[in-house]
């Protein structure tokens, strides 16, 4: 048996349950903490049959205590709506739980991964963006709870590192999708799926032309792992995307061929803020540990269609 013991913040979300799945299958011990603000009991309930997993229900706003060897710290909501929910709730998820992750590593010496976000790059002016740009934030919108929450998260990553040589890594994500998406969860690939199955109309906000690069959850989990197992002084932050770049229009054509849909277009105002382009530089996560992404848009919407085929009423 593999003796690590693996805590996982944010572990019933989305990306959370994939990599304690993935962890699992390589024999650690994991444990799940969650508050449900967005995870789901669904996305987990088959892991809780193995004896190597543990769940604790708890909120990382609030300090927590028990012995580990790694920490991914994903807990934080992450598509706008559920982000807006509760701004300040978000921006407190973010600070807090970087501090009491960063300080549960300090105890034991552990490993801690940040998830971080393209959205430190906001509404990028350098394009594709690499980890070297400082980007294009605002700091009073209405994505600002999310955008500066993790970039404080980040600084606080940087300085837990440098005052005390804290054992950091931290991956800017690009914009991630697959199974165990929520359907009511409000970003882009899941309401397109949901519409397109269900025979209503397509959202598309603003013109549609805006861009974004949609990494396959497989391909970010084996990201993680790698990321993780880099020496102590690979701190990141490092990219994890698929540069594949397309429009919310070209989303949505796929979308519907896939389904055999006949769903409709609809034009819907762009929210405040929402970035016009997005396409992660990802030759830092190819130099250091040999990561590139692997499944294609196509291959990936077909699965993540299956999935929501089975899920939706
Ligand atoms: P998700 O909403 O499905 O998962 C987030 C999880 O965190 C949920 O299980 C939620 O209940 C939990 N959570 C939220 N607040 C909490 C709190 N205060 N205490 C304990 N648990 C809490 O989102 P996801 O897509 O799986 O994202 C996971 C992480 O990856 C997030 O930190 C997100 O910011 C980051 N990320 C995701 C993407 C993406 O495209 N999916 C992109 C960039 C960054
Ligand atoms: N979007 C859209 N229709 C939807 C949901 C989102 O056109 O039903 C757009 C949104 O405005 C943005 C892009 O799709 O330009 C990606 O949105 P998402 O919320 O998935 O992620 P983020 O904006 O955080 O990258």
């Amino acid at each position: 048996m593999n003796e690590k013991t693996i805590l996982i913040t944010g572990g019933a979300g989305f990306i959370g349950s994939h990599l304690c799945r993935r962890l699992l299958t390589e024999n650690c011990r994991v444990i799940c903490l969650d508050n449900y603000f967005t995870g789901r009991e669904c996305n987990i309930s088959e892991l809780r049959k193995n004896s190597l997993f543990s769940i604790i229900s708890h909120d990382v706003e609030l300090p927590y205590s028990f012995y580990t060897d790694e920490i991914y710290n994903l807990a934080c909501p992450a598509s706008p709506p559920h982000y807006q929910r509760n701004p300040i709730a978000t921006f407190k998820t973010s600070i807090f739980g970087a501090l009491n992750a960063l300080n549960l590593s300090n105890k034991w010496n552990a490993k801690v991964l940040q998830a971080s976000t393209s959205e430190i790059y906001g509404d990028p002016l350098v394009h594709p963006q690499p980890e070297t740009y400082w980007g294009h934030v605002n700091a009073t919108g209405i994505r600002s709870c999310y955008d500066e929450g993790k970039r404080g998260a980040e600084t606080l990553f940087m300085d837990y590192h440098r005052q005390f040589n804290t054992r950091i890594k931290i991956v800017r994500i690009f914009n991630t999708y697959g199974p165990n998406m929520n359907p009511d969860d409000g970003r882009v690939i899941s309401n397109f799926i949901v519409q397109a199955l269900k025979g209503e109309d397509i959202t598309i906000y603003g013109s549609g032309k805006q861009t974004r690069s949609f990494c396959y959850v497989d391909d970010l989990v084996e990201g993680f792992i790698r990321m993780m197992s880099t020496s102590n002084s690979v701190t990141g932050p490092v990219n994890l995307g698929n540069p594949g770049e397309f429009t919310m229009l070209e989303l949505a054509e796929k979308v519907l061929s896939f389904t055999n849909s006949k769903s409709k277009l609809v034009f819907m105002p762009l929210p405040q803020d929402d970035p016009k382009q997005r396409k992660p530089d990802i030759t830092k996560a190819k130099h250091l540990f040999d990561w590139q992404p692997k499944i294609s848009l196509d291959d990936g919407l077909k699965e993540t269609i299956k999935y929501f085929k089975k899920v939706i009423k």
